[in-house]
């Protein structure tokens, strides 16, 4: 398929080459090879998520490749234009699973976003909401200063009031899009004292770095003090560094190059000389992003092979766990049978390719009977930041997600990515569905202490 000027974009070739064409930099453009290796065959439209919402073809993974072709190629100029269209990809890498021709368009996003921060300056009330979001999220020390008014933001109702009047939607609607995946601040929050070593249960199999991630350790502290009661049952002593940070998921994929650096660099020295077998994550995007520290440093002599050794180390829990085998018993979780949900995270289903070792650790919980949704594999819309930074594709995504995961009459939804679960709690908030979701880690650990779960 050729590119025309009546394709169903805003783009404008013709003008782009009567325009000074303003394209990428020398550092790290998307690689030619990469973008020849695209035959245009269009398979990955219908499981694109953003081709799906907004429906046109410069929104696709195909138009993409085409932008970035025609950019390298000084026939477009990297603008604000051709910026809208690389920011509406949620990263998802759907289409990198569905190219039958092997294109990495992970590969050539990631080159691209640093070249989009670098090269196209953001609007005022875009340079406000990304300063807030890289200034804060991936900082747990800082988020926590916060959480005493957050916590009476709730607490005395303020939030209920601003929501009603739609007040937040009215001032900006990217404002109200964070606000409505703030998920509920309890005095667990404020609680974070993990010990540096917690010993394995009866005879040591494994000592294992555990990474606690940002929003994860803050919001779902839950989770991750299932993930270790779940580790140390199964004979894994567990090392938690304190100086540990952000993974650098969030950074990384928006772009924002030196500041994921660093955060790799930090997490890297974190677990330097804890002497442990396996890293493990609880959290997909965290997870994906620290398989990828060989990427992000690669520029860096003193750090790339570091990072690349930290990668080999990391495992997802529920790939960690499928690999090693459950030694402890496990008991039902409630009195009759469950029928359960496990929601795909992208960035383990497409990024790591991990979608069985979930299932097959659910399955191994008595009276668990798992059902399957339609369209398992598309986005649910969260993406890291993207819920916030384009919420009108991913609620539309949201809402979705939600529709085919009850269509499946689950009587609870497992899923292991923060992001992913607070996109989908605010969905089912939205349609008045009442129904409990959980970490994979949370009903195992339910499942070994043999506690029933309240649905
Ligand atoms: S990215 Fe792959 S699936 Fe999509 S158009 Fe190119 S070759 Fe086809
Ligand atoms: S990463 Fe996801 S949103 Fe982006 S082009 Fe691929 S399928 Fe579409």
């Amino acid at each position: 398929m050729q590119l025309s000027e009546n394709s169903s974009n805003s783009f404008n070739f013709q003008q782009a080459l009567e325009e000074e064409i303003k394209g990428f930099d020398p550092k790290n453009p998307p690689k030619q090879e990469l973008i020849d290796s695209c035959v245009h065959c269009g398979f990955c439209l219908s499981t694109c998520p953003s081709y799906r919402v907004i429906g046109k073809e410069m929104d696709s993974p195909r138009g993409r490749i085409y932008l970035m072709d025609a950019i390298n190629k000084g026939q477009a100029a990297l603008d604000e234009t051709t910026t809208q269209h690389f920011d509406s990809c949620l990263g998802c890498l759907a289409c990198v699973s569905t190219c039958p021709a092997g294109v990495k368009y992970d590969s050539l996003i990631a080159a691209t976003r640093p070249q989009v921060e670098r090269n196209q300056p953001r609007n005022f009330a875009d340079k406000i909401i990304r300063t807030i979001i890289f200034n804060l999220f991936p900082y747990p020390e800082r988020l926590k200063i916060f959480l005493p008014l957050l916590w009476v933001y709730q607490k005395l109702g303020i939030q209920k009031i601003i929501r009603a009047t739609g007040l937040l939607q009215y001032i900006s609607p990217r404002l109200a899009a964070m606000d409505s995946i703030l998920p509920e601040i309890t005095l667990k929050s404020f609680k974070q004292n993990y010990p540096d070593v917690i010993p394995a249960q009866g005879k040591k199999r494994y000592r294992v770095g555990v990474v606690l991630g940002c929003v994860q350790r803050l919001f779902f502290s839950p989770v991750n003090e299932a993930t270790v009661r779940v580790l140390t049952a199964n004979g894994c002593e567990v090392v938690i560094p304190k100086s540990q940070g952000c993974c650098a998921a969030l950074p990384a994929h928006q772009g924002q190059e030196k500041q994921a650096q660093d955060l790799a660099k930090q997490m890297i020295n974190s677990f330097a000389n804890t002497d442990v077998d396996y890293i493990i994550i609880n959290a997909a995007g965290c997870g994906h992003t620290l398989k990828e520290y060989g990427h992000i440093l690669a520029d860096d002599t003193e750090y790339k092979e570091k990072g690349e050794q930290f990668s080999n180390q990391v495992r997802d829990i529920q790939e960690f766990l499928a690999e090693i085998g459950l030694t402890t018993p496990l008991s039902p979780v409630t009195d009759d049978d469950l029928p359960l949900v496990y929601q795909d995270a992208c960035h383990l289903l497409h990024g790591q390719k991990i979608s069985l070792q979930p299932r097959q650790l659910l399955k191994q919980i008595p009276g668990i009977i798992l059902k399957e949704p339609i369209d398992a594999a598309l986005c649910c819309g969260s993406a890291g930041v993207y819920n916030m930074l384009q919420p009108e594709v991913a609620d539309e995504l949201g809402k979705q997600k939600v529709n085919n995961l009850m269509n499946t009459g689950a009587k609870l939804i497992a899923s292991a990515n923060p992001g992913c679960s607070l996109q989908i709690k605010k969905h089912l908030n939205l349609q008045g569905k009442d129904i409990k979701l959980m970490h994979p880690m949370e009903l195992l650990d339910y499942s070994i202490r043999g506690i029933k779960i309240n649905l």
